[in-house]
Protein backbone atom coordinates (compact mmCIF):
# COMPACT_ATOMS: atom_id res chain seq x y z
CA UNK A 1 0.00 0.00 0.00
CA UNK A 2 3.07 2.38 0.90
CA UNK A 3 4.46 1.61 -2.37
CA UNK A 4 1.70 2.62 -4.48
CA UNK A 5 1.10 5.99 -3.55
CA UNK A 6 4.31 6.84 -5.03
CA UNK A 7 3.62 4.81 -8.11
CA UNK A 8 0.07 6.56 -8.72
CA UNK A 9 1.97 9.58 -8.12
CA UNK A 10 4.32 8.90 -10.31
CA UNK A 11 1.77 7.79 -13.32
CA UNK A 12 0.10 10.86 -12.62
CA UNK A 13 3.24 13.19 -13.05
CA UNK A 14 4.02 10.96 -15.86
CA UNK A 15 0.18 11.56 -17.68
CA UNK A 16 0.64 15.08 -16.97
CA UNK A 17 3.91 15.39 -18.57
CA UNK A 18 2.68 13.99 -21.72
CA UNK A 19 -0.39 16.15 -21.61
CA UNK A 20 1.94 19.11 -21.75
CA UNK A 21 4.09 17.46 -24.18
CA UNK A 22 1.19 17.27 -26.66
CA UNK A 23 -0.14 20.74 -26.01
CA UNK A 24 3.23 22.16 -26.82
CA UNK A 25 3.42 20.15 -30.30
CA UNK A 26 -0.01 21.63 -30.97
CA UNK A 27 0.63 25.15 -32.00
CA UNK A 28 -1.88 26.97 -34.64
CA UNK A 29 -2.41 30.49 -35.05
CA UNK A 30 -3.57 32.88 -32.76
CA UNK A 31 -6.24 35.86 -33.66
CA UNK A 32 -4.47 38.84 -31.68
CA UNK A 33 -6.78 41.47 -33.83
CA UNK A 34 -8.71 41.24 -36.63
CA UNK A 35 -7.00 40.20 -39.89
CA UNK A 36 -4.29 39.00 -37.81
CA UNK A 37 -2.86 35.77 -36.44
CA UNK A 38 0.90 35.05 -34.55
CA UNK A 39 2.76 31.66 -34.89
CA UNK A 40 4.57 31.80 -31.54
CA UNK A 41 6.91 28.33 -30.87
CA UNK A 42 8.01 29.10 -27.22
CA UNK A 43 7.45 25.72 -25.99
CA UNK A 44 9.95 24.01 -28.37
CA UNK A 45 13.39 25.74 -29.29
CA UNK A 46 15.30 22.91 -30.87
CA UNK A 47 16.49 23.71 -33.99
CA UNK A 48 14.69 21.08 -36.28
CA UNK A 49 11.71 23.54 -34.85
CA UNK A 50 13.21 26.72 -35.64
CA UNK A 51 14.66 27.90 -32.91
CA UNK A 52 11.42 28.66 -31.53
CA UNK A 53 11.05 31.07 -33.82
CA UNK A 54 7.77 33.26 -34.33
CA UNK A 55 5.55 34.13 -37.56
CA UNK A 56 2.37 35.35 -38.57
CA UNK A 57 -0.26 35.75 -41.18
CA UNK A 58 -2.63 39.05 -42.09
CA UNK A 59 -5.67 38.02 -43.65
CA UNK A 60 -6.54 41.25 -46.36
CA UNK A 61 -9.79 40.59 -48.99
CA UNK A 62 -7.23 39.55 -51.95
CA UNK A 63 -4.83 37.31 -50.05
CA UNK A 64 -2.73 36.66 -47.49
CA UNK A 65 0.57 38.08 -45.95
CA UNK A 66 3.14 35.74 -44.48
CA UNK A 67 5.50 37.05 -41.71
CA UNK A 68 8.43 35.04 -41.75
CA UNK A 69 8.52 31.19 -42.72
CA UNK A 70 10.43 29.57 -40.15
CA UNK A 71 13.89 27.43 -40.64
CA UNK A 72 13.24 24.86 -43.70
CA UNK A 73 10.81 23.53 -46.03
CA UNK A 74 9.38 20.98 -43.87
CA UNK A 75 8.88 24.08 -41.17
CA UNK A 76 7.23 26.49 -44.05
CA UNK A 77 4.78 23.03 -44.46
CA UNK A 78 3.79 23.10 -41.09
CA UNK A 79 3.21 26.69 -40.99
CA UNK A 80 1.26 26.46 -44.42
CA UNK A 81 -0.93 23.34 -42.85
CA UNK A 82 -1.61 25.73 -39.64
CA UNK A 83 -2.44 28.81 -41.79
CA UNK A 84 -4.83 26.39 -43.97
CA UNK A 85 -7.00 25.85 -40.61
CA UNK A 86 -7.90 29.50 -40.62
CA UNK A 87 -8.01 30.58 -44.37
CA UNK A 88 -8.11 29.02 -47.60
CA UNK A 89 -7.50 32.18 -49.39
CA UNK A 90 -4.72 32.46 -51.66
CA UNK A 91 -0.95 34.05 -50.04
CA UNK A 92 0.02 36.53 -51.82
CA UNK A 93 3.06 37.57 -50.12
CA UNK A 94 5.71 36.87 -48.11
CA UNK A 95 7.39 39.26 -46.02
CA UNK A 96 10.81 38.39 -43.93
CA UNK A 97 11.48 40.19 -41.42
CA UNK A 98 15.28 39.41 -41.48
CA UNK A 99 17.72 37.04 -43.57
CA UNK A 100 18.98 34.48 -40.93
CA UNK A 101 17.45 30.76 -41.77
CA UNK A 102 15.16 30.26 -38.92
CA UNK A 103 12.63 32.91 -40.01
CA UNK A 104 13.81 32.92 -44.19
CA UNK A 105 14.29 29.43 -45.38
CA UNK A 106 10.79 27.71 -45.52
CA UNK A 107 10.08 30.71 -48.31
CA UNK A 108 10.30 28.15 -51.16
CA UNK A 109 7.27 26.48 -49.69
CA UNK A 110 5.13 29.63 -50.49
CA UNK A 111 6.89 30.70 -53.57
CA UNK A 112 5.88 27.40 -54.87
CA UNK A 113 2.24 28.50 -54.35
CA UNK A 114 3.05 31.89 -56.19
CA UNK A 115 3.41 33.72 -53.34
CA UNK A 116 5.93 36.77 -53.71
CA UNK A 117 8.59 37.05 -51.67
CA UNK A 118 9.66 40.60 -50.28
CA UNK A 119 12.55 41.79 -48.23
CA UNK A 120 15.28 43.99 -47.80
CA UNK A 121 17.63 44.86 -50.36
CA UNK A 122 20.53 44.17 -47.36
CA UNK A 123 19.06 41.14 -45.79
CA UNK A 124 18.42 40.08 -49.16
CA UNK A 125 21.92 40.58 -50.05
CA UNK A 126 23.03 38.23 -46.45
CA UNK A 127 20.76 35.06 -47.94
CA UNK A 128 22.59 35.59 -51.13
CA UNK A 129 25.41 35.24 -49.77
CA UNK A 130 25.22 32.46 -47.23
CA UNK A 131 22.14 30.74 -48.10
CA UNK A 132 23.31 28.19 -50.77
CA UNK A 133 26.45 27.28 -48.31
CA UNK A 134 24.31 26.75 -45.10
CA UNK A 135 22.09 24.37 -47.35
CA UNK A 136 25.60 22.44 -47.97
CA UNK A 137 26.49 22.50 -44.35
CA UNK A 138 23.17 22.38 -41.96
CA UNK A 139 25.39 21.58 -39.05
CA UNK A 140 27.15 24.92 -39.21
CA UNK A 141 23.52 26.05 -37.71
CA UNK A 142 22.22 22.72 -35.47
CA UNK A 143 20.95 21.04 -38.48
CA UNK A 144 20.93 18.09 -39.94
CA UNK A 145 20.31 17.19 -44.11
CA UNK A 146 16.97 15.66 -42.95
CA UNK A 147 15.72 18.77 -41.38
CA UNK A 148 17.02 20.76 -44.59
CA UNK A 149 15.06 18.34 -47.02
CA UNK A 150 13.49 20.31 -49.82
CA UNK A 151 14.55 23.33 -48.85
CA UNK A 152 15.75 25.47 -51.65
CA UNK A 153 17.11 28.87 -51.14
CA UNK A 154 14.69 32.10 -52.14
CA UNK A 155 15.49 35.23 -52.25
CA UNK A 156 13.30 38.55 -52.19
CA UNK A 157 11.93 39.25 -55.64
CA UNK A 158 10.29 42.61 -54.28
CA UNK A 159 13.06 44.57 -51.76
CA UNK A 160 12.82 47.96 -50.09
CA UNK A 161 15.77 49.91 -48.47
CA UNK A 162 13.50 52.12 -45.96
CA UNK A 163 9.96 52.00 -46.08
CA UNK A 164 7.51 49.58 -48.06
CA UNK A 165 3.18 49.95 -47.62
CA UNK A 166 1.71 46.24 -49.06
CA UNK A 167 -2.08 46.55 -49.30
CA UNK A 168 -3.86 43.32 -49.18
CA UNK A 169 -7.39 45.33 -50.08
CA UNK A 170 -8.84 48.84 -50.16
CA UNK A 171 -9.79 48.52 -46.10
CA UNK A 172 -7.59 50.58 -43.51
CA UNK A 173 -7.27 47.47 -41.91
CA UNK A 174 -5.44 45.81 -45.00
CA UNK A 175 -2.77 47.81 -44.90
CA UNK A 176 0.84 46.65 -43.63
CA UNK A 177 3.62 48.86 -43.06
CA UNK A 178 7.43 47.75 -43.61
CA UNK A 179 9.74 49.50 -41.32
CA UNK A 180 13.28 49.62 -41.50
CA UNK A 181 15.56 52.46 -39.62
CA UNK A 182 18.90 51.57 -39.81
CA UNK A 183 21.26 47.95 -38.93
CA UNK A 184 20.02 46.38 -35.81
CA UNK A 185 19.76 42.87 -35.27
CA UNK A 186 21.11 42.36 -38.92
CA UNK A 187 21.92 45.00 -41.41
CA UNK A 188 18.32 44.85 -42.40
CA UNK A 189 16.22 43.79 -40.00
CA UNK A 190 12.37 44.95 -40.63
CA UNK A 191 9.67 46.01 -38.69
CA UNK A 192 6.06 44.99 -39.90
CA UNK A 193 3.49 47.24 -38.68
CA UNK A 194 -0.43 47.37 -38.90
CA UNK A 195 -1.25 50.72 -38.09
CA UNK A 196 -4.68 50.18 -38.02
CA UNK A 197 -4.85 47.39 -35.67
CA UNK A 198 -1.52 48.55 -33.90
CA UNK A 199 0.04 45.58 -34.10
CA UNK A 200 3.79 44.82 -34.61
CA UNK A 201 5.69 42.26 -35.71
CA UNK A 202 9.54 43.01 -34.26
CA UNK A 203 11.27 40.21 -35.71
CA UNK A 204 14.67 39.50 -34.21
CA UNK A 205 14.78 43.19 -33.09
CA UNK A 206 12.78 41.91 -30.31
CA UNK A 207 13.71 38.53 -27.75
CA UNK A 208 11.36 38.19 -25.32
CA UNK A 209 13.11 35.26 -22.94
CA UNK A 210 15.45 34.27 -25.05
CA UNK A 211 19.28 35.52 -24.74
CA UNK A 212 19.33 36.97 -28.11
CA UNK A 213 21.41 36.28 -30.77
CA UNK A 214 23.89 39.25 -31.28
CA UNK A 215 26.48 38.22 -33.02
CA UNK A 216 25.81 40.34 -36.26
CA UNK A 217 24.09 42.81 -34.42
CA UNK A 218 24.97 46.61 -34.68
CA UNK A 219 24.22 48.23 -31.18
CA UNK A 220 23.70 51.61 -31.04
CA UNK A 221 21.30 50.66 -34.18
CA UNK A 222 19.38 48.15 -32.65
CA UNK A 223 18.80 50.39 -29.23
CA UNK A 224 17.68 53.61 -31.83
CA UNK A 225 14.91 50.47 -33.03
CA UNK A 226 13.67 49.69 -29.85
CA UNK A 227 13.60 53.06 -29.15
CA UNK A 228 11.21 53.47 -31.99
CA UNK A 229 8.95 50.51 -31.01
CA UNK A 230 8.55 51.67 -27.75
CA UNK A 231 7.68 54.92 -28.89
CA UNK A 232 4.86 52.76 -31.11
CA UNK A 233 1.03 53.48 -31.31
CA UNK A 234 0.80 48.94 -30.49
CA UNK A 235 -1.99 46.90 -28.78
CA UNK A 236 0.48 43.85 -29.36
CA UNK A 237 3.92 43.05 -30.32
CA UNK A 238 4.85 39.50 -31.31
CA UNK A 239 8.71 38.99 -30.73
CA UNK A 240 10.97 37.09 -33.17
CA UNK A 241 11.58 34.63 -30.36
CA UNK A 242 9.45 34.28 -27.33
CA UNK A 243 5.65 35.17 -26.12
CA UNK A 244 3.41 38.16 -27.00
CA UNK A 245 5.29 40.83 -25.92
CA UNK A 246 5.01 44.42 -24.07
CA UNK A 247 6.31 47.62 -24.09
CA UNK A 248 8.42 46.37 -20.93
CA UNK A 249 10.00 43.82 -22.88
CA UNK A 250 11.09 46.25 -25.37
CA UNK A 251 12.57 47.78 -22.40
CA UNK A 252 13.92 44.77 -20.72
CA UNK A 253 15.49 43.88 -24.24
CA UNK A 254 17.28 47.45 -24.79
CA UNK A 255 18.90 47.17 -20.89
CA UNK A 256 19.54 43.55 -22.22
CA UNK A 257 22.26 44.46 -25.07
CA UNK A 258 23.25 47.34 -23.71
CA UNK A 259 24.78 45.81 -20.27
CA UNK A 260 25.73 42.87 -22.49
CA UNK A 261 27.65 44.83 -25.01
CA UNK A 262 29.32 46.99 -22.20
CA UNK A 263 30.13 43.77 -20.13
CA UNK A 264 31.17 41.88 -23.02
CA UNK A 265 33.99 44.85 -23.83
CA UNK A 266 35.40 45.34 -20.42
CA UNK A 267 35.57 41.42 -19.73
CA UNK A 268 37.35 40.88 -23.19
CA UNK A 269 39.74 43.82 -22.72
CA UNK A 270 40.64 42.44 -19.40
CA UNK A 271 40.59 38.65 -20.23
CA UNK A 272 42.76 39.63 -23.21
CA UNK A 273 45.34 41.74 -21.01
CA UNK A 274 45.04 39.04 -18.86
CA UNK A 275 45.75 36.55 -21.09
CA UNK A 276 44.63 33.93 -18.40
CA UNK A 277 40.82 33.72 -18.65
CA UNK A 278 39.53 31.26 -21.70
CA UNK A 279 36.39 32.27 -23.21
CA UNK A 280 34.36 29.90 -21.80
CA UNK A 281 35.02 31.06 -18.34
CA UNK A 282 34.63 35.06 -19.55
CA UNK A 283 31.50 34.18 -20.84
CA UNK A 284 30.46 32.08 -17.85
CA UNK A 285 30.96 35.69 -16.23
CA UNK A 286 29.50 37.64 -18.46
CA UNK A 287 26.01 35.62 -17.89
CA UNK A 288 26.24 36.10 -14.33
CA UNK A 289 25.81 39.65 -15.03
CA UNK A 290 23.43 39.59 -17.20
CA UNK A 291 19.41 39.16 -16.40
CA UNK A 292 18.00 35.82 -16.40
CA UNK A 293 16.04 34.76 -19.33
CA UNK A 294 15.05 31.03 -19.51
CA UNK A 295 15.76 29.96 -23.44
CA UNK A 296 18.73 29.85 -25.17
CA UNK A 297 21.32 29.98 -22.90
CA UNK A 298 24.26 28.90 -25.06
CA UNK A 299 23.50 32.12 -27.26
CA UNK A 300 26.04 34.17 -24.30
CA UNK A 301 29.05 32.29 -25.09
CA UNK A 302 28.27 32.84 -29.07
CA UNK A 303 27.74 36.30 -29.21
CA UNK A 304 30.56 37.16 -26.93
CA UNK A 305 33.08 34.64 -28.70
CA UNK A 306 32.26 36.09 -32.13
CA UNK A 307 31.46 39.92 -31.41
CA UNK A 308 34.07 40.41 -28.68
CA UNK A 309 36.80 38.13 -28.67
CA UNK A 310 39.66 39.25 -31.50
CA UNK A 311 40.09 35.93 -34.17
CA UNK A 312 43.12 34.30 -33.17
CA UNK A 313 45.09 33.73 -36.36
ZN1 LIG B 1 17.80 36.51 -36.33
Amino acid sequence: MRRSIPASILAFALAFALMAASAAQAQGLTKIAENVYSYVGVKNDAPSHSYAANAGIVIGSDGVLVIDTLASAKEGKRLLKDIRAVTKKPIKYVVTTHGHFDHALGACVFTDLGATLVGHELDREYLAKRGEGLLKKPQMVGLTPADLAGTRIKLPTLTFTERMTIRLGTKANETVELIHLTPSHTAGSTLVYLPQQKVVFAGDVLFTDFHPFMGEGDIPGWVKTLDFIQDMDTTAIIPGHGPLSTKKDVADMRDYIQLFDAKAKELAAAGVNGGAKDPASLAAELKKLLPARSQGQGMVQYNFMIKYLPAKN
